[in-house]
């Protein structure tokens, strides 16, 4: 597999995944000034901000120095996301350690939940309404309480508070204790329709759910619309290897893994270590040649078509197997140029959430790459919980789209044209 790329090479799936390799709140808990005390290290607001270092100056010289007015209006917005994701990557990573059977639960679509994406939710809504607690709040996110509220479900409700306090307090920031009910509500503050108009929220509080439980990839993701546009967004990948995947894979007693991707419109996109020590900027690869490139897929073959991917892959004359891989970590592969090229193509029927891409879509934008549906348009985000589009989602580098696009819709013509081979599987 040829790469060229930002700060890394090639990937594969075995060296990327770890297993192969009611009351309301207390409304003055939200006022911030209870709440902000020290920052973690790598989370801080003013000298530390990545954004500020990168440009060589301080935070003000910075937002000075930026060519974008947007850059400045969503930095606060910005470090909250980051303080949110950092201390949910805490809160999975310690549920991943040591998962139970009974931490995990089905979902009437028979997809898995579990403690972990609960209180990824709880802990994120909370962190974002106490950071910004001027801006009116709305999150679009993708777990609800109802299955919580059952009888049956007590002691998982206990567990995921048990778990989100000590968060919580060893965040040495956010001194509070909040009560089961508070739990559910923070969780079902993510109810939001979200749309065209105003501020929103996107979170998918554990994306790629099935590779979290594999004890392999997965991301929690949180971006931030504005007017309909993605301007903000935050992946933090807490199993993805930090540096190049392939000098991971010749020194795996080397391979610290953890990252979080941030990415503001305007602003470039940054990877910095999950604890603090590292920040670079990142940019896709740069592969003009489709035979050097490789492509990322889903893991689960559920969630894409990896025989239409192949064929993709075969006009192209890509030479190197897929990557296979789950969640959104993805993206952030792609937006460091650990692979030239993603493709998602879902068994007909399905309808993609907005919070399975917002976040990917800005970091892998900012990084120079380009997000699009199979026939080349943009991804709508303005439309609801839905993207709402049927054919699949491709994002590469600018140079190769062309060709992708083309390779795209002819294998798409033929899979139209041999019925056999289309074989709708799901549909929720
Ligand atoms: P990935 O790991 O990239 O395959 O995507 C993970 C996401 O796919 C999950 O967070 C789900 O929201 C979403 N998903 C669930 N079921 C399907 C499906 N049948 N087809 C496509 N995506 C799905
Ligand atoms: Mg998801």
């Amino acid at each position: 597999m040829g790469m060229a790329s930002g700060i890394s090479r090639p990937v594969t799936a075995a060296c990327i995944n770890p297993s192969s390799c009611r009351p309301r709140y207390h409304r003055l808990f939200f006022r911030s000034f209870l709440f902000r005390r020290r920052l973690p290290r790598s989370l801080g607001t003013s000298s530390e901000d990545p954004f500020a270092q990168r440009l060589g100056g301080s935070p003000s010289e910075a937002m000075a120095s930026s060519s974008s007015r947007s850059t400045v209006s969503y930095r606060e917005e910005l470090a909250a996301a980051k303080k949110a994701a950092l201390l949910a990557s805490h809160l999975c990573q310690k549920v991943q350690k040591s998962i139970m059977p009974s931490d995990v639960q089905s979902k009437a679509d028979k997809s898995p939940v579990t403690v972990a994406d609960y209180g990824s939710q709880a802990l994120i809504s909370l962190v974002l309404k106490m950071e910004l607690p001027s801006l009116s709040f709305s999150l679009v996110a993708e777990e609800d309480s109802v299955d919580l509220q059952k009888d049956v479900a007590h002691e998982t409700l206990k567990s995921i508070t048990k778990l989100v306090n000590e968060i919580l307090s060893a965040s040495d920031t956010y001194k509070l204790s909040l009560s089961e009910e508070e739990v559910l509500d923070a969780i079902d503050s993510g109810k939001s329709e979200g749309g065209p108009h105003g501020r929103h929220w996107v979170l998918d509080p554990i994306d790629g759910t099935k590779g979290f439980l594999r004890g392999d990839q997965y991301a929690i993701a949180l971006a931030m619309l504005d007017e309909g546009k993605v301007a903000l967004g935050v992946l933090a990948c807490p199993n993805l290897p930090l540096f190049s995947v392939r000098s991971t894979c010749d020194q795996s007693f080397n391979s610290e893994i953890g990252c979080i991707f941030s990415a503001c419109l305007g602003s470039g996109a940054l990877m910095e270590s999950l604890n603090g020590s590292t920040a670079s900027k990142v940019h896709v690869s740069t592969i003009e040649a489709p035979a050097d490139a490789s492509f990322f897929e889903s893991f689960e073959a559920a969630h894409s078509m990896h025989d239409l991917s192949s064929s993709i892959a075969e006009k192209l004359g890509v030479r190197a197997p897929p990557v296979r891989i789950d969640s959104q970590a993805k993206y952030a592969a792609m937006a460091r140029g650990d692979g030239a090229i993603y493709l998602r193509f879902p068994h007909k029927g399905y309808r993609e959430k907005i919070w399975d891409h917002a976040a990917g879509f800005i970091v892998v934008s900012e990084a120079g790459g380009l997000v699009s549906d199979a026939a080349g348009n943009e991804l709508d985000f303005s439309r609801g919980r839905h993207l709402d589009l049927d054919t699949g989602i491709i994002c590469t580098n600018k140079k190769l789209m062309p060709l992708l696009l083309k390779a795209v819709q002819d294998s798409l013509k033929e899979k139209l044209q041999s019925p056999s081979t289309l074989k709708p599987k799901l549909n929720h």
